[in-house]
């Protein structure tokens, strides 16, 4: 199987190239440094289109599918990690609950200055006590007249303090998937307020946030979706975002590779380059192979869901190995620099840090396996309830 990109797809890739190399590379470490949310990017990047990839034209957006998305956020990626995970948590959770669940009214409201780069998109799913198992969420919405008076604190929420709208998944009934709504919430709203703030190991110039609710009072107008449909919203975007944290980890594990390969060359022990020593050569030679096979399983998943087709195993098995393959790369990245590696001198010491958190968010990897493991054996329970059905 191969993969044809086809021209403008290429055309769509260049530019995200040519403004992450030009406009965000040089940036990433001060920003980094400084906990600076990139702000000013982020409004040339709505610009571009790049906040609007998956939005369909009705509501302004460019609807240029998700293999040009995908190539567009490895650019960006490989430039500066923390604008492409806003990216991403923008795109493709977002935007995409938005256009899938949204009213007309809801739409025109976020979506359209959303797909512009005019607001920022945030998803609040985990609480503090809730994050692989969210059907725990401890958040209620409880109907007050034409309002929901929301309860709870979510935890982790990129884009939480800087974005202009969160969707919030909160409990309507006390059990079960169905007792799950989604909300959309603006900083304006009365009991709303944002809390404590990550200091994290990478990716630091996105923020990530507690989100604090105290009888916040939502009109009902803000519900997205139906009133029990919020597990729905919340599972049908995570396809996508998986896709997307796979071509962010691909877009950081192509950059370490690419200083490895330069470093190497530059480096002289006993002599001459150490990109001339065996040893260093067939660590190069290794990254590439893991970068290559990330970038296969990326796109394959990427094309199956352009194409239409469920590509719920393919985007864990994308996200799972791309996540894994940024650690191994980013570390052998490190390795190749030798101790120059492990100070802030040279990116390979925040592409490690910024690689790290790829196997955690957007389900951990070990949720990721959970899924492979159940499409591989779906066929055995079908069997099983044909044969209880018999
Ligand atoms: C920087 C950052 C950004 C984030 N952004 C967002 C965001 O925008 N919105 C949002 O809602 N959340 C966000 N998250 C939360 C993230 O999705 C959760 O951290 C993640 O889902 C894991 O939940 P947890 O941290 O509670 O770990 P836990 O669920 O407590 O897991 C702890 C460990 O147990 C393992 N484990 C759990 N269940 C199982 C199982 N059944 N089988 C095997 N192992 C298991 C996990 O894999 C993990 O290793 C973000 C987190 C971080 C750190």
């Amino acid at each position: 199987m191969g993969f044809q990109i086809s021209k403008e797809q290429q055309m769509i890739q260049q530019m995200a190239r040519e403004f992450a190399r030009k406009e965000l590379a040089e940036k990433a470490a001060d920003r980094d440094k400084n906990h600076e949310y990139p702000a000013d990017s982020l409004k040339k990047m709505g610009e571009l289109g790049l906040l609007g990839m998956l939005v369909s034209e009705t509501y302004g957006g460019e609807d240029m599918g998700t293999v040009a998305y995908s190539l567009a956020l490895s650019e960006i990626a490989y430039a500066c990690a923390s604008t492409a995970v806003i990216m991403s948590v923008h795109n493709s959770i977002c935007c995409g609950s938005l256009e899938r669940f949204g009213t007309e009214e809801q739409k025109e409201t976020f979506l359209r200055p959303m797909a512009a780069g005019e607001i920022i998109g945030a998803f609040a799913l985990t609480e503090p006590e809730a994050g692989s198992d969210p059907q725990s969420m401890a958040c209620t919405a409880e109907k007050d007249g034409n309002h929901y008076l929301i309860n709870g604190t979510k935890r982790f929420i990129t884009s939480g303090k800087n974005g202009g709208v969160t969707i919030l998944l909160a409990r309507t009934a006390p059990t079960g998937s169905k007792g799950i709504t989604a909300f959309l919430i603006t900083p304006d709203l009365p009991g709303f307020e944002v809390g404590r703030v990550e200091d994290k190991m990478g990716q630091c110039a996105s923020d990530t946030v507690d989100l604090n609710f105290t009888n916040c009072r939502v009109p009902a107008s803000r519900m997205l979706g139906k009133e029990g449909e919020g597990f729905l919203v919340a599972m049908s975007g995570l396809d996508a975002g998986r896709i997307g944290i796979a071509s962010l980890a691909l877009g950081i594990g192509t950059a370490a590779l690419d200083e490895a390969k330069k470093y190497a060359r530059k480096r002289e022990q006993f002599g001459k380059p150490i990109s001339e020593f065996q040893g260093i050569r067939w660590m190069l030679a290794d990254m590439a192979m893991d970068v290559e096979a990330a970038r296969l399983l990326v796109l394959n998943a990427a094309a199956t869901k352009e194409r239409g087709e469920n590509c719920t195993a393919q985007a864990s098995m994308a996200k799972c190995y791309a996540s894994e393959m940024a650690q191994r790369v980013t570390g052998q990245g490190i390795q190749i620099h030798g101790g120059y590696g492990y100070t802030k001198e040279y990116p390979v010491e925040r592409f490690y840090r910024d690689a790290r958190i790829t196997t955690i968010y957007e389900g951990t990897n070990q949720v990721q396996r959970i899924v492979i493991a159940n499409d591989l054996m779906k066929d055995q329970k079908k069997k099983r309830k044909n044969k209880t059905a018999a």
